[in-house]
Protein backbone atom coordinates (compact mmCIF):
# COMPACT_ATOMS: atom_id res chain seq x y z
CA UNK A 1 0.00 0.00 0.00
CA UNK A 2 2.53 2.33 1.20
CA UNK A 3 4.55 1.73 -1.88
CA UNK A 4 1.79 2.20 -4.38
CA UNK A 5 1.05 5.55 -2.26
CA UNK A 6 4.88 6.69 -2.75
CA UNK A 7 3.98 5.51 -6.72
CA UNK A 8 1.42 7.71 -6.79
CA UNK A 9 2.50 10.84 -5.27
CA UNK A 10 5.63 10.54 -7.72
CA UNK A 11 3.39 10.12 -10.58
CA UNK A 12 1.24 13.16 -9.42
CA UNK A 13 5.05 15.38 -8.99
CA UNK A 14 6.02 14.12 -12.48
CA UNK A 15 2.68 14.82 -13.67
CA UNK A 16 2.84 18.56 -11.92
CA UNK A 17 6.23 19.25 -13.49
CA UNK A 18 5.41 18.59 -16.96
CA UNK A 19 2.63 20.84 -17.10
CA UNK A 20 4.94 23.17 -15.31
CA UNK A 21 6.97 22.76 -18.20
CA UNK A 22 4.55 23.29 -20.80
CA UNK A 23 3.13 26.77 -19.04
CA UNK A 24 6.74 27.63 -19.42
CA UNK A 25 6.66 26.97 -22.81
CA UNK A 26 3.30 29.01 -23.33
CA UNK A 27 5.16 31.72 -21.42
CA UNK A 28 8.37 32.00 -23.53
CA UNK A 29 5.99 32.12 -26.85
CA UNK A 30 3.76 35.11 -24.89
CA UNK A 31 7.66 36.74 -24.42
CA UNK A 32 7.91 37.01 -28.17
CA UNK A 33 4.61 39.00 -28.56
CA UNK A 34 3.02 35.74 -30.24
CA UNK A 35 -1.34 35.35 -28.95
CA UNK A 36 -2.35 32.11 -28.40
CA UNK A 37 -4.99 30.62 -30.52
CA UNK A 38 -7.46 28.26 -29.28
CA UNK A 39 -8.87 26.03 -31.95
CA UNK A 40 -12.54 25.15 -31.37
CA UNK A 41 -13.42 21.61 -33.30
CA UNK A 42 -10.63 19.53 -33.59
CA UNK A 43 -11.93 17.82 -37.17
CA UNK A 44 -9.78 16.91 -40.39
CA UNK A 45 -9.06 20.84 -41.35
CA UNK A 46 -7.53 21.54 -37.80
CA UNK A 47 -6.01 18.10 -37.47
CA UNK A 48 -4.86 18.48 -40.92
CA UNK A 49 -4.14 21.99 -41.75
CA UNK A 50 -4.75 24.25 -38.83
CA UNK A 51 -2.10 22.61 -36.26
CA UNK A 52 0.70 22.02 -38.26
CA UNK A 53 0.23 25.13 -39.78
CA UNK A 54 0.70 27.01 -36.88
CA UNK A 55 3.92 25.27 -36.10
CA UNK A 56 4.97 27.62 -39.03
CA UNK A 57 3.43 30.88 -37.45
CA UNK A 58 5.80 33.39 -36.45
CA UNK A 59 3.09 35.84 -34.73
CA UNK A 60 0.73 33.21 -33.03
CA UNK A 61 0.91 30.18 -31.80
CA UNK A 62 -1.22 26.58 -30.25
CA UNK A 63 -2.10 27.74 -26.90
CA UNK A 64 -5.94 25.55 -26.32
CA UNK A 65 -7.78 23.97 -27.82
CA UNK A 66 -12.05 22.99 -27.08
CA UNK A 67 -13.41 19.33 -28.07
CA UNK A 68 -16.04 16.70 -26.71
CA UNK A 69 -13.80 14.31 -27.34
CA UNK A 70 -11.44 13.17 -24.38
CA UNK A 71 -9.43 10.82 -26.30
CA UNK A 72 -8.32 14.05 -28.80
CA UNK A 73 -7.84 15.63 -25.89
CA UNK A 74 -5.48 13.45 -24.61
CA UNK A 75 -3.83 13.09 -28.11
CA UNK A 76 -3.19 17.02 -28.76
CA UNK A 77 -2.61 17.49 -24.90
CA UNK A 78 1.09 15.22 -25.93
CA UNK A 79 1.71 16.33 -29.29
CA UNK A 80 1.53 19.96 -28.67
CA UNK A 81 2.45 20.21 -25.30
CA UNK A 82 -1.02 22.07 -24.70
CA UNK A 83 -1.33 22.69 -20.87
CA UNK A 84 -4.31 20.83 -19.01
CA UNK A 85 -5.72 24.18 -18.15
CA UNK A 86 -5.96 25.11 -21.59
CA UNK A 87 -8.08 22.56 -22.53
CA UNK A 88 -11.98 22.96 -23.05
CA UNK A 89 -14.86 21.03 -23.99
CA UNK A 90 -18.43 22.54 -25.27
CA UNK A 91 -19.82 22.98 -21.58
CA UNK A 92 -16.35 24.46 -19.81
CA UNK A 93 -15.95 26.59 -23.02
CA UNK A 94 -17.01 29.60 -21.79
CA UNK A 95 -14.91 29.70 -19.13
CA UNK A 96 -11.92 30.35 -21.43
CA UNK A 97 -12.72 34.12 -20.52
CA UNK A 98 -10.55 34.09 -17.52
CA UNK A 99 -7.65 32.82 -19.57
CA UNK A 100 -5.01 34.92 -20.43
CA UNK A 101 -3.26 32.21 -22.54
CA UNK A 102 -5.83 32.32 -25.04
CA UNK A 103 -6.08 35.68 -27.25
CA UNK A 104 -8.22 34.19 -30.11
CA UNK A 105 -10.60 31.65 -30.69
CA UNK A 106 -10.85 29.90 -33.97
CA UNK A 107 -13.66 28.15 -35.08
CA UNK A 108 -13.91 25.35 -36.62
CA UNK A 109 -17.01 23.54 -36.32
CA UNK A 110 -19.89 22.50 -38.48
CA UNK A 111 -21.46 25.34 -40.23
CA UNK A 112 -24.63 25.77 -37.91
CA UNK A 113 -22.59 25.83 -34.84
CA UNK A 114 -20.17 28.95 -36.28
CA UNK A 115 -22.54 31.55 -35.41
CA UNK A 116 -22.97 30.30 -31.36
CA UNK A 117 -19.34 29.30 -30.89
CA UNK A 118 -18.54 33.01 -32.93
CA UNK A 119 -21.04 34.90 -29.96
CA UNK A 120 -19.54 32.83 -27.62
CA UNK A 121 -15.75 33.74 -27.82
CA UNK A 122 -16.54 37.32 -28.45
CA UNK A 123 -18.57 37.71 -24.79
CA UNK A 124 -15.57 35.53 -23.19
CA UNK A 125 -13.65 38.23 -24.90
CA UNK A 126 -11.39 36.68 -27.61
CA UNK A 127 -10.68 38.02 -30.91
CA UNK A 128 -12.61 35.77 -33.47
CA UNK A 129 -11.45 33.54 -36.54
CA UNK A 130 -14.18 32.03 -38.09
CA UNK A 131 -14.45 28.86 -40.89
CA UNK A 132 -16.22 29.62 -43.82
CA UNK A 133 -19.40 29.88 -44.47
CA UNK A 134 -19.45 32.56 -41.61
CA UNK A 135 -23.18 31.39 -40.87
CA UNK A 136 -26.43 29.89 -42.24
CA UNK A 137 -28.18 33.05 -42.36
CA UNK A 138 -27.17 36.96 -42.63
CA UNK A 139 -28.78 37.54 -39.40
CA UNK A 140 -26.78 35.11 -37.80
CA UNK A 141 -23.93 36.65 -39.39
CA UNK A 142 -24.80 40.43 -37.93
CA UNK A 143 -25.33 38.88 -34.50
CA UNK A 144 -21.09 37.29 -34.64
CA UNK A 145 -20.38 40.73 -36.15
CA UNK A 146 -22.24 42.83 -33.05
CA UNK A 147 -20.73 40.97 -30.83
CA UNK A 148 -17.26 41.20 -31.23
CA UNK A 149 -17.74 44.94 -31.63
CA UNK A 150 -19.37 44.88 -28.55
CA UNK A 151 -16.68 43.39 -26.94
CA UNK A 152 -13.91 45.57 -28.83
CA UNK A 153 -12.60 42.03 -30.46
CA UNK A 154 -11.92 41.00 -34.19
CA UNK A 155 -13.91 38.59 -36.22
CA UNK A 156 -11.76 37.15 -39.12
CA UNK A 157 -13.19 34.84 -41.92
CA UNK A 158 -10.95 31.69 -43.23
CA UNK A 159 -10.29 32.82 -46.62
CA UNK A 160 -7.12 31.53 -47.05
CA UNK A 161 -6.74 32.28 -50.57
CA UNK A 162 -6.23 36.20 -49.94
CA UNK A 163 -3.08 35.25 -48.93
CA UNK A 164 -1.97 33.09 -51.90
CA UNK A 165 0.35 34.08 -54.15
CA UNK A 166 -1.44 32.93 -57.45
CA UNK A 167 -4.63 34.14 -56.48
CA UNK A 168 -3.61 37.23 -55.38
CA UNK A 169 -1.61 37.64 -58.87
CA UNK A 170 -5.57 37.52 -60.81
CA UNK A 171 -6.72 40.37 -58.54
CA UNK A 172 -3.31 41.88 -59.57
CA UNK A 173 -3.81 41.44 -63.39
CA UNK A 174 -7.90 42.09 -63.51
CA UNK A 175 -6.84 45.03 -61.46
CA UNK A 176 -4.26 46.54 -63.15
CA UNK A 177 -6.05 45.54 -66.59
CA UNK A 178 -2.53 44.07 -67.92
CA UNK A 179 -4.64 42.33 -70.72
CA UNK A 180 -7.53 44.39 -71.34
CA UNK A 181 -11.42 45.23 -69.54
CA UNK A 182 -13.03 41.74 -68.04
CA UNK A 183 -15.13 39.79 -70.40
CA UNK A 184 -16.06 37.28 -68.85
CA UNK A 185 -15.41 35.03 -65.65
CA UNK A 186 -15.40 31.13 -65.09
CA UNK A 187 -14.96 29.66 -61.53
CA UNK A 188 -15.54 25.77 -60.30
CA UNK A 189 -14.74 24.02 -57.39
CA UNK A 190 -15.81 20.50 -56.82
CA UNK A 191 -14.96 16.87 -55.19
CA UNK A 192 -15.61 13.49 -56.09
CA UNK A 193 -16.98 12.71 -52.60
CA UNK A 194 -17.66 13.73 -49.77
CA UNK A 195 -19.10 12.80 -45.99
CA UNK A 196 -21.15 13.41 -42.50
CA UNK A 197 -22.63 16.52 -41.38
CA UNK A 198 -21.50 18.12 -45.49
CA UNK A 199 -25.15 16.37 -46.22
CA UNK A 200 -26.89 16.62 -43.36
CA UNK A 201 -28.59 20.27 -44.38
CA UNK A 202 -29.13 21.53 -40.96
CA UNK A 203 -25.49 21.24 -40.12
CA UNK A 204 -24.32 22.72 -43.47
CA UNK A 205 -26.23 24.54 -44.63
CA UNK A 206 -26.60 23.28 -48.02
CA UNK A 207 -24.22 20.95 -50.14
CA UNK A 208 -21.05 21.85 -52.40
CA UNK A 209 -22.40 25.69 -52.44
CA UNK A 210 -21.61 26.96 -49.16
CA UNK A 211 -18.80 24.39 -48.28
CA UNK A 212 -16.99 24.65 -52.49
CA UNK A 213 -18.88 26.62 -54.19
CA UNK A 214 -18.32 29.77 -51.69
CA UNK A 215 -14.39 29.75 -53.11
CA UNK A 216 -16.13 30.36 -56.78
CA UNK A 217 -18.42 33.33 -55.13
CA UNK A 218 -15.03 34.67 -53.66
CA UNK A 219 -12.88 34.57 -56.58
CA UNK A 220 -14.89 36.15 -58.73
CA UNK A 221 -16.03 39.28 -55.97
CA UNK A 222 -11.94 38.98 -55.52
CA UNK A 223 -10.54 38.90 -59.26
CA UNK A 224 -13.48 41.46 -60.59
CA UNK A 225 -13.25 43.62 -57.23
CA UNK A 226 -16.77 43.85 -57.94
CA UNK A 227 -20.18 42.58 -55.79
CA UNK A 228 -22.48 40.75 -58.11
CA UNK A 229 -25.71 42.41 -58.98
CA UNK A 230 -28.30 39.64 -59.66
CA UNK A 231 -27.52 35.40 -60.15
CA UNK A 232 -28.99 33.18 -61.95
CA UNK A 233 -29.06 29.33 -60.95
CA UNK A 234 -29.70 25.76 -61.56
CA UNK A 235 -29.46 22.44 -60.03
CA UNK A 236 -27.04 20.27 -61.34
CA UNK A 237 -27.24 16.45 -61.92
CA UNK A 238 -27.63 14.54 -59.02
CA UNK A 239 -25.87 10.61 -59.28
CA UNK A 240 -26.63 9.36 -55.66
CA UNK A 241 -30.05 10.44 -54.97
CA UNK A 242 -30.16 8.56 -51.75
CA UNK A 243 -26.97 9.82 -50.35
CA UNK A 244 -27.64 13.45 -51.24
CA UNK A 245 -31.12 13.63 -49.89
CA UNK A 246 -31.06 16.77 -48.23
CA UNK A 247 -28.80 18.44 -50.28
CA UNK A 248 -28.05 19.66 -54.28
CA UNK A 249 -24.39 17.50 -55.14
CA UNK A 250 -24.28 20.03 -57.85
CA UNK A 251 -25.24 23.45 -59.64
CA UNK A 252 -24.21 26.12 -62.13
CA UNK A 253 -24.80 29.39 -61.58
CA UNK A 254 -24.57 32.70 -63.00
CA UNK A 255 -22.86 36.03 -61.43
CA UNK A 256 -24.16 39.49 -63.05
CA UNK A 257 -21.30 42.15 -62.45
CA UNK A 258 -21.75 46.12 -62.51
CA UNK A 259 -20.63 46.83 -66.26
CA UNK A 260 -22.08 43.61 -67.61
CA UNK A 261 -19.41 41.06 -66.72
CA UNK A 262 -21.06 37.70 -66.42
CA UNK A 263 -19.13 35.01 -64.16
CA UNK A 264 -19.98 31.30 -64.82
CA UNK A 265 -19.96 29.28 -62.04
CA UNK A 266 -20.00 25.80 -61.01
CA UNK A 267 -19.79 23.36 -58.12
CA UNK A 268 -19.83 19.84 -57.53
CA UNK A 269 -19.62 17.15 -54.66
CA UNK A 270 -19.72 14.34 -57.77
CA UNK A 271 -16.96 15.61 -59.80
CA UNK A 272 -13.74 17.22 -59.56
CA UNK A 273 -12.76 20.63 -60.49
CA UNK A 274 -10.55 23.62 -59.29
CA UNK A 275 -10.53 26.37 -62.08
CA UNK A 276 -10.66 30.27 -62.28
CA UNK A 277 -10.77 31.89 -65.95
CA UNK A 278 -10.63 35.46 -66.41
CA UNK A 279 -11.25 36.43 -70.18
CA UNK A 280 -10.39 39.86 -71.12
CA UNK A 281 -10.24 42.22 -74.57
CA UNK A 282 -6.85 41.35 -75.04
CA UNK A 283 -5.86 37.59 -73.28
CA UNK A 284 -6.87 35.46 -71.04
CA UNK A 285 -5.50 34.34 -67.26
CA UNK A 286 -6.47 31.24 -64.98
CA UNK A 287 -5.42 29.07 -62.47
CA UNK A 288 -6.05 25.31 -62.78
CA UNK A 289 -5.76 23.85 -59.73
CA UNK A 290 -7.16 27.18 -58.03
CA UNK A 291 -8.72 26.58 -54.42
CA UNK A 292 -6.36 24.00 -53.12
CA UNK A 293 -4.33 23.61 -49.96
CA UNK A 294 -1.69 23.92 -52.49
CA UNK A 295 -0.23 23.22 -55.81
CA UNK A 296 -1.75 25.91 -57.63
CA UNK A 297 -0.88 26.47 -61.38
CA UNK A 298 -1.84 29.61 -63.29
CA UNK A 299 -1.96 30.18 -66.72
CA UNK A 300 -1.80 33.73 -68.63
CA UNK A 301 -2.04 34.13 -72.74
CA UNK A 302 1.58 35.27 -72.43
CA UNK A 303 2.90 32.26 -70.48
CA UNK A 304 2.66 30.12 -67.18
CA UNK A 305 2.86 31.72 -64.13
CA UNK A 306 5.92 31.28 -61.61
CA UNK A 307 4.90 31.95 -57.87
CA UNK A 308 6.38 31.50 -54.91
CA UNK A 309 4.88 28.11 -52.56
CA UNK A 310 3.61 29.31 -49.20
CA UNK A 311 1.39 28.02 -45.98
CA UNK A 312 -1.80 29.52 -46.59
CA UNK A 313 -3.62 29.11 -43.32
CA UNK A 314 0.33 30.33 -41.66
CA UNK A 315 0.07 33.52 -43.91
CA UNK A 316 -3.91 33.49 -42.65
CA UNK A 317 -3.18 33.00 -39.05
CA UNK A 318 0.02 35.50 -38.91
CA UNK A 319 -1.84 38.47 -41.16
CA UNK A 320 -4.56 38.07 -38.02
CA UNK A 321 -2.24 38.14 -34.85
CA UNK A 322 -0.79 41.18 -36.61
CA UNK A 323 -3.96 42.81 -37.47
CA UNK A 324 -4.66 42.97 -34.02
CA UNK A 325 -1.45 43.49 -32.51
CA UNK A 326 -1.23 46.72 -34.93
CA UNK A 327 -4.40 47.61 -34.60
CA UNK A 328 -5.40 47.47 -38.63
CA UNK A 329 -7.87 45.94 -40.06
CA UNK A 330 -8.30 42.33 -41.34
CA UNK A 331 -8.51 41.60 -45.29
CA UNK A 332 -10.70 38.92 -44.30
CA UNK A 333 -13.30 40.41 -42.11
CA UNK A 334 -16.63 39.35 -40.65
CA UNK A 335 -18.57 41.63 -43.12
CA UNK A 336 -16.77 39.83 -46.32
CA UNK A 337 -18.25 36.51 -44.89
CA UNK A 338 -21.59 37.89 -44.66
CA UNK A 339 -21.55 39.30 -47.92
CA UNK A 340 -21.14 35.63 -49.22
CA UNK A 341 -24.08 34.07 -47.10
CA UNK A 342 -25.99 36.66 -48.99
CA UNK A 343 -24.70 35.80 -51.83
CA UNK A 344 -25.24 32.02 -51.21
CA UNK A 345 -28.95 32.31 -49.95
CA UNK A 346 -29.37 34.37 -53.47
CA UNK A 347 -28.66 31.53 -55.20
CA UNK A 348 -30.64 28.81 -53.77
CA UNK A 349 -33.59 31.12 -54.09
CA UNK A 350 -32.82 31.63 -57.55
CA UNK A 351 -31.93 27.78 -58.06
CA UNK A 352 -35.33 27.12 -56.34
CA UNK A 353 -37.49 29.25 -58.24
CA UNK A 354 -35.90 29.36 -61.68
CA UNK A 355 -35.82 33.33 -61.54
CA UNK A 356 -32.93 35.81 -61.58
CA UNK A 357 -32.49 37.01 -58.11
CA UNK A 358 -31.42 40.13 -57.28
CA UNK A 359 -28.34 40.45 -54.45
CA UNK A 360 -30.14 43.29 -52.03
CA UNK A 361 -28.05 45.77 -50.88
P1 LIG B 1 -14.86 17.65 -39.72
O1 LIG B 1 -16.14 16.90 -39.85
O2 LIG B 1 -13.60 16.95 -40.06
O3 LIG B 1 -14.72 18.23 -38.25
C1 LIG B 1 -15.79 18.82 -37.56
C2 LIG B 1 -15.48 18.82 -36.09
O4 LIG B 1 -16.61 19.34 -35.38
C3 LIG B 1 -15.22 17.42 -35.52
O5 LIG B 1 -14.13 17.47 -34.65
C4 LIG B 1 -16.50 17.10 -34.77
O6 LIG B 1 -16.26 16.25 -33.65
C5 LIG B 1 -16.92 18.48 -34.29
N1 LIG B 1 -18.35 18.57 -33.98
C6 LIG B 1 -18.85 19.16 -32.89
N2 LIG B 1 -20.18 19.07 -32.88
C7 LIG B 1 -20.54 18.39 -33.98
C8 LIG B 1 -21.78 17.97 -34.51
N3 LIG B 1 -22.95 18.26 -33.92
N4 LIG B 1 -21.78 17.28 -35.66
C9 LIG B 1 -20.62 17.00 -36.31
N5 LIG B 1 -19.40 17.38 -35.83
C10 LIG B 1 -19.37 18.07 -34.69
O7 LIG B 1 -15.03 18.96 -40.60
P2 LIG B 1 -13.88 19.92 -41.15
O8 LIG B 1 -13.56 19.53 -42.53
O9 LIG B 1 -12.79 20.04 -40.18
O10 LIG B 1 -14.70 21.31 -41.26
C11 LIG B 1 -14.92 22.14 -40.14
C12 LIG B 1 -15.17 23.57 -40.62
O11 LIG B 1 -14.02 24.02 -41.30
C13 LIG B 1 -16.32 23.72 -41.62
O12 LIG B 1 -17.00 24.91 -41.39
C14 LIG B 1 -15.66 23.79 -42.97
O13 LIG B 1 -16.37 24.53 -43.93
C15 LIG B 1 -14.35 24.46 -42.62
N6 LIG B 1 -13.25 24.08 -43.52
C16 LIG B 1 -12.54 25.07 -44.11
C17 LIG B 1 -11.52 24.75 -44.97
C18 LIG B 1 -10.72 25.85 -45.61
O14 LIG B 1 -9.94 25.57 -46.52
N7 LIG B 1 -10.84 27.07 -45.15
C19 LIG B 1 -11.23 23.41 -45.27
C20 LIG B 1 -11.96 22.42 -44.63
C21 LIG B 1 -12.98 22.77 -43.76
Amino acid sequence: MAGSGLLMACQSRSDQSKEAEKQSTQNEEKKKGKLGIALVGLGKYSEEQLAPALEETNQCYLAGIVTGTPEKAEKWKTKYDIPEKNIYNYETFDTIKDNPDIDIVYVVLPNSMHAEYTVRAAKAGKHVICEKPMALTVAECDQMIAACKEAGKMLSIGYRLHFEPYNLEMVRLAETKTFGNLKKIKAENGMNGTEGWRVDKELSGGGPLPDVGIYCIQAVRYTTGQEPLAVRAKEGPKKDKEFFKEVEASLTWEMEMPGGVIAECKSSYEEDMSLLRAEADKGFFELKPAYGYSGQKGETSQGKMDLPKVNQQALQMDDFAEAITKKRPTPVPGEMGRQDVKIINAIYEAMKTGKRVEIPA
